[in-house]
């Protein structure tokens, strides 16, 4: 089995994503020890995102994790996931120089399946700080991978990422939902605690996704139904984890809890335009998991929560009331700053609500004063938490 190379120097401020969720795991805040907490994951798609995500750990002496799928690589590396990968290592990497906080980059869904997928994650070996390698499922002939398929390709990334410092998430259970077009899947298994055991000796993976009951997407269940995760079966793949190795950390995919003041902001919004009803039934409609769930995962040991479409709820509603406000304000940095902010308040709201904050220096602000509001700019609200 290959071992993480603890010595690999990335970049000033650059670590991989496992450092900072075995802190999390342990507790560990600046020289203290406190209780546990999560790295949310953050899945950004532009720069935009990426300034909101330091903004908001600088903010609160937060451990980032900033987390890239395909296809947020092809759209902003124009269809060229290499160039993307290229493009977002200087940027962050200059970001993380200046800052005062720990980040990890993170491809999200890599695999090693197919013949892109296998040239996304090497290249992404290149220029990020840890990867997934999600092996589990075939989403192109939209089937489970056999355990051994699994347990192979994941190692061979294994071999190849640890030795140069890289930290690797394998999956092992298909999860339901859709996040973009690399994830859709109509099916899903809970992870087997006798493959639980098999995958984690033989790959070598220190971060492990498993399925307990998680979705992804906007609609993680029918409208007025909510999601129930297997809490039972986490602990006990927890326990069996610990066993093996207690540096093993467990990841929350379809983690995403919707924001019911967000929601509502957007619905009143809409409300002001015409031919919205269809749009608002929508919005309506949409399912998040109950956050309560989230804290028995985190409390039971899950450091990476993955987290996305509460935070594309909060940047399109923020539009939505930019342009429903002052819709004949032709700037586009007015937009782009009103969106940032939102997005902002959405990661530092994710932040405080994971107990990820203090952890590489004190607050900035009074975490308990911290009121999320889009009627708001970011700066008023950090304003009146201080
Ligand atoms: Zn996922």
């Amino acid at each position: 089995m290959i071992i993480l190379n603890k010595d690999r120097k990335f970049p000033d401020n650059m670590v991989n994503a496992h450092t900072l969720l075995l802190k999390a795991k342990r507790g560990e805040k600046g020289n203290s020890k406190s209780t546990r907490y999560a790295v949310p994951a953050f899945n950004v798609t532009t720069f935009q995102g990426i300034n909101a995500v330091i903004k908001a750990c600088e903010l609160l002496g937060s451990s980032g994790l900033l987390a890239f799928s395909n296809s947020a690589l092809k759209h902003i590396g124009d269809g060229d996931q290499t160039f993307a990968l290229e493009l977002l290592s200087g940027y962050i990497e200059k970001k993380a120089h200046r800052t005062s906080v720990k980040i990890a980059t993170h491809l999200d869904h890599g695999d090693y399946i197919t013949e892109p997928g296998r040239k996304v994650l090497q290249s992404s070996i290149r220029y990020l700080t840890s990867v997934m390698a999600d092996n589990s499922t075939d989403h192109i002939n939209k089937r489970a991978m056999p355990l051994k398929d699994n347990i192979d390709l994941t190692r061979e990334v294994v071999n190849m990422a640890h030795p140069l410092g890289l930290s690797v998430e394998g999956e092992l259970g298909v999860l339901a939902g859709e996040e973009d077009e690399d994830t859709k899947s109509e099916f899903s298994t809970y992870t087997n605690a006798d493959e639980l055991e098999q995958f984690l000796n033989e790959t070598g993976v220190l971060m492990l996704a498993p399925t307990i009951g998680t979705m992804h997407g906007p609609n993680k269940g029918k409208p007025g139904q909510k999601v129930k995760l297997n809490i039972a079966l986490a602990h006990e793949l927890l326990g069996l984890a610990n066993k093996i190795n207690d540096e093993l950390v467990f990841v929350a995919h379809g983690a995403s809890t919707l924001y019911p003041n967000i929601v509502e902001y957007a619905v009143d919004k809409l409300k002001m335009l015409k031919n919205t009803n269809g749009v608002i039934t929508k919005w309506q409609e949409f399912v998040g998991t109950d956050w309560d769930q989230i804290e028995s995962l985190i409390e039971a040991g899950f450091c990476k929560i993955n987290t996305d479409t509460e935070n594309r709820q909060t940047f399109l509603s923020a539009l939505l009331g930019a342009i429903t406000g002052n819709g004949a304000k032709i700037d586009i940095r007015y937009y782009d700053n009103i969106s940032t902010d939102a997005l902002t308040q959405s990661y530092i709201q994710k932040l405080i609500m994971s107990g990820n904050y203090g952890v590489w220096h004190e607050p900035k602000i009074n975490v308990e004063k911290f009121k999320f509001n889009l009627n708001q700019g970011v700066g008023e609200v950090i304003h009146a938490a201080s």
